[in-house]
This record gives C-alpha cells, sequence and structure tokens, in this order.
C-alpha cells in the first residue's frame, strides 16, 4: 500500500475535466452524446497562428528557451497589456506558462504558505480552491448568489478579510456564471483590497468574449496602489480557440514574477519553444478571427439563452461574457450531481454539476459547441426536466 502525500489527499479530481472525458468516451462507443461539458470552442486555432508555429517548427525552434518564455512573446504581451488594457508593465513583469491553470497554480506556489488566507467568491472556476490547497493554503469561500449577479460585493469582501489574507481571487467574466463585473464595482473592491493591503490575482482568460456592450475592466487599470497589488492571469485558450497549445500567462509586481520563474525553472521550464511562436503570431496579427469566434458565441447564447428560457423548473441569468449558461436547478430537487448523472445516463446530455463550482443547486452549460449539438441537446433537457 502507497502511502500518499496528506496534500493529494484533499484534492478530488477535476470534475469538469472527468465529465468532458466520459462524454468523449461514451461517443468513442457510438453512444450519441451531446456534451456541453468543458468549456473549450469548437472551432480549429486560426490558420495564421498555427503558420506560425510550423514556421518555427521548421525553423528550427525545437531547443530549450528561457523558463519565463521567449522575450519576443513577453515583450508582445506586455504591448497587448497596455494597448487593450491599460497596464503598464515591462517583459520581465511577465512569464509564461503552460496554460491559464499552470499560470494560476504556480502563482499560488511562490506565494501562498500553510495558514494563508485566499479569498474565493462561489461559484467559482473549479481548479482555484484545490490550487489553494495544494499550496498549504486555506480558501475562504464567500458565497454569492442571483441577486448580486453571482458578483461579491465590496461589504462581503471585507468582512472575509483577517489578518491571514493574503490573496483575493477575482474572475471576470466569470466561469462559471458568465457575469461581468462594471467599472463601479471593480473600483469598489479595488478600494477594499488597497485599504486592507492584500493582493488580488484577476483572472482575465474570458476577456474577449464579452456581449451586449458589457466592457472588461482590470482591476490593476484603476490606480498605482491597485496596480502594485495586482496580478494578471490570462491566456490564449478561451480567445484564440487554443485550448491545447496550453499557453497563459502572469504579468505582476517583478519580485514576484522572479519567484513564479525559479518554481517554473525547476518543474516545466519553458512553455513548448515553437508553440509560443504562435502565441505571437495571435497577438500581433489581425484580431478579426476572435471576433468571428466572438459573435458566433453571441449567436449561441441567444439561441440557448431562449430554450432554457422555455424549460420549466429552471432558470438563468442572461450571462455577459464567456460561453457558459449556469442554471438554477433548486426547484428540481435534485442535488447537481443526481441531475447530471441522471440526465447523461437517460438524455446523453452532458453538463457540469454545480458543486465542482460551489453552487450544489445549479448547473453548467457550455455553449463553446455547434448551434446543432446545442438545439438537440435542449431540446433532450426539456424532456429530461419535465419527466422529473
Ligand atoms: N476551463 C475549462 C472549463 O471550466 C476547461 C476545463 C478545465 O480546465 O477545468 O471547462
Amino acid at each position: 500500500m502507497i502511502k500518499l502525500a496528506a496534500r493529494v489527499g484533499e484534492v478530488p479530481p477535476s470534475i469538469t475535466l472527468a465529465i468532458a472525458a466520459k462524454a468523449k468516451a461514451m461517443k468513442a462507443e457510438g453512444i450519441d452524446v451531446c456534451s456541453l461539458s468543458t468549456g473549450e470552442p469548437d472551432f480549429d486555432t486560426p490558420e495564421h497562428i498555427k503558420a506560425a508555429a510550423k514556421q518555427a517548427l521548421d525553423s528550427g525552434k525545437t531547443k530549450y528557451g528561457p523558463a519565463a518564455g521567449e522575450p519576443e512573446l513577453r515583450a508582445a504581451i506586455a504591448r497587448k497589456l497596455r494597448n487593450d488594457n491599460n497596464l503598464h508593465y515591462q517583459p520581465e513583469n511577465i512569464i509564461v506558462s503552460n496554460g491559464g491553470k499552470h499560470s494560476l497554480y504556480n502563482l499560488m506556489m511562490a506565494l501562498i504558505e500553510a495558514g494563508d488566507e485566499v479569498i474565493i467568491p462561489a461559484p467559482y472556476w473549479v481548479s482555484y480552491p484545490e490550487m489553494v490547497k495544494l499550496a498549504s493554503g486555506k480558501p475562504v469561500i464567500v458565497q454569492t448568489d442571483a441577486s448580486t449577479g453571482y458578483k461579491i460585493t465590496p461589504e462581503q469582501l471585507r468582512q472575509a478579510i483577517t489578518p491571514r489574507t493574503k490573496l483575493f481571487v477575482l474572475n471576470s467574466p466569470s466561469n462559471p456564471t458568465g457575469m461581468v463585473y462594471s467599472q463601479g464595482e471593480i473600483k469598489a473592491l479595488a478600494e477594499v483590497i488597497v485599504d486592507r493591503d492584500i493582493l488580488v490575482v484577476s483572472d482575465e482568460i474570458y476577456e474577449k468574449i464579452i456581449y451586449d456592450g458589457a466592457q472588461h475592466v482590470s482591476i490593476g487599470s484603476l490606480g498605482q496602489e491597485i496596480f502594485d497589488r495586482t496580478i494578471i492571469s490570462s491566456g490564449f485558450a478561451k480567445g484564440y480557440s487554443m485550448t491545447g497549445w496550453r499557453i497563459g500567462y502572469l504579468a505582476g509586481p517583478i519580485e514576484l514574477i522572479k519567484a513564479t520563474s525559479i518554481v517554473q525553472g525547476h518543474s516545466t521550464s519553458n512553455v513548448c519553444t515553437f508553440a509560443q511562436y504562435g502565441a505571437i503570431a495571435a497577438l500581433e496579427s489581425s484580431q478579426e478571427s476572435v471576433e468571428k469566434m466572438r459573435l458566433a458565441f453571441a449567436d449561441r447564447r441567444e439561441v440557448i439563452f431562449e430554450l432554457l428560457d422555455s424549460i420549466p423548473k429552471i432558470s438563468c441569468i442572461k450571462p455577459d461574457g464567456a460561453f457558459y449558461m449556469f442554471v438554477n436547478i433548486s426547484k428540481t430537487g435534485m442535488t447537481s450531481l443526481q441531475f447530471c448523472d441522471a440526465l447523461l445516463e437517460q438524455q446523453k446530455v452532458a453538463v457540469i454539476p454545480g458543486i465542482a463550482f460551489g453552487a450544489d443547486d445549479h448547473i453548467r452549460l457550455s455553449y463553446a459547441t455547434d448551434l446543432g449539438t446545442i438545439k438537440k441537446a435542449l431540446e433532450r433537457l426539456d424532456k429530461f426536466v419535465r419527466h422529473i
């Protein structure tokens, strides 16, 4: 019997990945499964990005590179943050890692010590609390609900802060709720963060996927005091449909980025060298394909929202960003796991139980898939709910 490290004993596997894998396995067996599970755009990576990576591969970009990322990519990210987000970083303030998830994990390893508290508003993305636990920290979950659009209020944040609080996790647009914090809401949170002198990590991976004139405001752009306490986490997976490339990044204070580079230098080293050239092309060339995908998500959002609205016993708020519908199932009397298991079993529709996001009376539907699948899945969901 192998005695495993206690830290893994406390951490369950990722439910988002497990359900997506189950749906894929059922499909491979020939079962007609509709998967609205993982947040993975169905579009292929744009051609010009693939061409840049292929060219880098052919021209010998096949060796180890600097652990923190290719200098050209760090410079391109610094330019992007300046132009898009009004954040004034130098390339030295940037570290490139193996996806947004890895960026956040490295941050926790470099920052969090035993007993440090990290404030995470629920519903939260599945891996935030687990990463904090893997770093021996204590996730402090602050529950939010539909009455505030699933957003933490400044009062709630202030109340959750203790002398052990080190970090607050902000995610806008949000996975799983799709909510976007307004400039005023972000400003009010920034005031608490500065006043109580804690740090904030702002996960902005969905910033490009936003609807109906909603604005993405990067918290660090609101003034020097909040900028000094902000770490940005983002990546290429969602906006550029590059999920499998595994390229994410952090931007933040230099001493923290240096510490994160040490963690990365002793664990994974650099992200696949030639893949980073695809990321440079993504940032430095036309953003037309990003807009095209955003418009397709916007169409799907209208369709899925209308279909959900016509189903009894379930309800949801129309999201402002990302590609998820976060659906309240409390009137069905089922837990989210019971609901999702039965839906997959009876109607062959895969969705994610809200328990993965700290909200057991909800389920998450991803509409990062084609309209045909969305319509078929919703027809089946309708049938399922009417028979409960
Ligand atoms: N972030 C995506 C999701 O929430 C991908 C899966 C994952 O990394 O957990 O579905």
